[in-house]
């Protein structure tokens, strides 16, 4: 997919019907920062945009590791990026599709589900990509990616369906590479500067929706 192809997936993505923060609204991500969101699950599985934004993705991973380089198992970030990882591995062979979790009891950490878990140690040798939807700090991919390495996967790395700031620093403190289909970099604060900066979004009295809610 050429870069204008990509350009005007990416609008179709943030026009579509609930997925971005309308003017006035933002929120709290999982890592503490603040910004309007960007809602991946609002598109449908059952529409155009999702099979659209999934063959992208195929794409991606194909002009970026392939043929030779491709990896063994996609592993989706829960909850929103699992069924990506899914569909994505069903358009790629020889590709495992699987699931992370959130903990019950803390929606902030990630594990690998128990069938992930299994599969880690019987694909060593390859390259074990994590699939998630949206790229902030990296807090939650880079999760997934230790508990694959912990489980025994050989090589890991991340790829986003987009980034929103240009760099990911839990990612980079971690040493693990990151990529992502498309870039569209916006106003993201930590919940301090949202704050005193003059153009942060609780500073301009914009609704605030927590985490989780
Ligand atoms: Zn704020």
């Amino acid at each position: 997919m050429d870069t204008a192809n990509l350009k005007e997936l990416e609008d179709e993505i943030l026009q579509h019907p609930g997925v971005f923060d309308p003017e006035g609204v933002h929120h709290e991500f999982a890592d503490g920062m603040h910004g309007q969101k960007i809602n991946i699950d609002a598109i449908p599985k059952e529409g155009s945009l999702y099979a659209e934004l999934v063959n992208a993705g195929i794409e991606f991973i194909y002009d970026h590791y392939g043929p030779k380089g491709l990896p063994v198992a996609l592993i989706g970030t829960a909850n929103g990026a699992n069924r990506f990882a899914i569909s994505m591995a069903l358009g790629i062979p020889k590709i495992s599709g699987l699931r992370s979790e959130k903990y019950p009891t803390d929606k902030k950490k990630v594990r690998l589900n128990s069938i992930a878990r299994s599969m880690m140690s019987t694909l060593r040798s390859g390259l074990v990509l994590v699939i998630d939807d949206i790229g902030t700090k990296g807090s939650m991919s880079v999760q997934v990616a230790h508990e694959a390495e912990l489980a025994g996967a050989g090589r890991v790395e991340v790829m986003y369906l987009m980034q929103r700031r240009p760099r990911l620093e839990h990612l980079d403190e971690a040493d693990i590479a990151y990529s992502a289909i498309m870039h569209r970099y916006l106003d993201t604060y930590s919940a301090e500067e949202c704050q005193t900066n003059p153009n942060g979004f609780c500073a301009r009295s914009w609704e605030l929706i927590k985490h989780g809610k």
